[in-house]
């Protein structure tokens, strides 16, 4: 089965077709500056890369210029758009209406529709992405894959923000937790690596990049998760604060006479890791300037990894227990400094990080020492992959 999968953001639309029965990628790419003019960026497996400014009014001119690369004779890897048995799309949000990935319909795109005020800048450009790809591919089913959707296990205890319940009851207040194709992913291989059900496992995943998440998964559920009602709470990132004290917000907005649109946009994309440092939101340069003397950078990287350590342990008591933890993303594949530095202090947690086996990049392995209790992991994350296999197993059910 060939599947397309498609991540469209408000002026980008990202792709890859995959075969999920031999997890085969057989081409990836990225369209840019839909809208304001347009660029695509190509790579199919076993041909050169192949990059050009194209005309992009729309995500319409641009899924239409994905589909010409994917069948041509000199940069593409099928023959005839009709070979795509089905196209998997990454939903930001999905509320409470979806704790699975579904089957694109009318009364499904009504959902997606009534979900945009959770998620006003990602799900317009999801919407905006199927319906160009809809329109494209009219034959071919379409099924949605939700950031959101593996949290939806989350007990009440967990979601429930301590403010009036009207407010969850009426406006759907709630914690929602994002990254969840990729908490589920990671855990999923670390329990096959470990050679354990899943449903006997309580694992801690940490997916550190630009964004970052924790998640509590016991038995194989999503039980508590750092990220909240919007991507911003939880933890320190590249550019985000992660959660403030909201008392910190009248204080500034009246000192500094900000709307709240501006304090919004500062706590965004001015805070995090770039914030405390003045420096840089990538863990790269921070490090970097760390070792030149940078003692802001040092000072945003012992906030960041103080922070998930806390998360760690506060997984691990949500859970009553911990036999793993799992780094995944760009600094969690990355980083072994980074890692090194989340885990001590965490032996107490049966968590003994082996310095040699921790010395690796982007690859999957099991960092702790062999007498460690419980087991560390690195594990690449593949949302792509999940939203492949997702799509595919729909698609099969529906053939039966
Ligand atoms: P992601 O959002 O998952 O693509 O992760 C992006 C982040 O990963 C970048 O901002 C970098 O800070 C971080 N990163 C990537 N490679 C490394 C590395 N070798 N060491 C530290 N951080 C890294």
């Amino acid at each position: 089965m060939k599947i397309l999968v498609i991540n469209a953001g408000s002026s980008s639309l990202k792709y890859q077709l995959l075969d999920p029965a031999t997890h085969e990628l057989m081409a990836k790419g990225l369209c840019e500056r839909i809208g304001i003019g347009g660029h695509i960026k190509h790579t199919p497996e076993g041909k050169e890369a192949y990059a050009a400014d194209i005309d992009m009014p729309t995500h319409s001119e641009a899924i239409q210029a994905v589909l010409s690369l994917l069948v041509d004779p000199a940069h593409g890897v099928i023959k005839t758009v009709s070979e795509i048995d089905a196209v998997g799309h990454r939903v930001v949000h999905g509320g409470e209406e979806f704790a699975s990935s579904v089957l694109i319909d009318d009364q499904v795109m009504d959902t997606l529709k009534a979900c945009i005020p959770l998620a006003p800048l990602h799900n317009p450009a999801n919407i905006t992405g199927i319906n160009a790809c809809k329109a494209a591919m009219p034959g071919v089913p379409h099924v949605a894959v939700f950031d959101t959707a593996f949290h939806q296990t989350l007990p009440p205890k967990a979601f429930i923000f301590a403010l009036p319940y009207e407010y969850y009851e009426k406006d759907k207040v709630r914690r929602y937790g994002f990254h969840g194709t990729s908490h589920r992913y990671v855990s999923q291989r670390a329990a096959s690596l470990m050679g354990r059900p899943i449903e006997e496992l309580k694992l801690v995943t940490c997916h550190l990049g630009n964004g970052a998440s924790t998640c509590a998964i016991k038995y194989g559920k999503s039980i508590d998760t750092s990220m909240g009602f919007t991507p911003l709470d939880g933890l320190p990132m590249g550019t985000r604060s992660g959660a403030v004290d909201s008392g910190i917000l009248q204080y500034l907005m009246d000192l500094k006479h900000l709307d709240i649109h501006q304090m919004l946009d500062i706590l965004n994309k001015k805070s995090g890791v770039l914030g405390i440092s003045g420096i840089s939101s990538d863990f790269r340069d921070l490090d970097q300037a760390a070792a030149a003397g940078s003692e802001r950078a040092q000072l945003a990287i012992d906030v960041f990894t103080y922070k998930v350590t806390k998360r760690i342990g506060s997984s691990a008591a949500a859970m009553g227990g911990l036999d793993g933890v799992i780094f995944t993303a760009g600094v969690g594949e990355n980083s072994p400094e980074l890692r090194a530095k989340i885990l001590e202090g965490l032996e107490f947690l049966g968590l003994k990080l082996d310095p040699a086996k921790n010395n690796i990049r982007g690859k999957e392995a099991v960092i702790s020492t062999d007498d460690s209790p419980n087991t560390i992991m690195v594990i690449p994350t593949n949302e792509e992959l999940v939203i492949a296999m997702d799509t595919a197993k729909i698609v099969s059910q529906l053939k039966k």
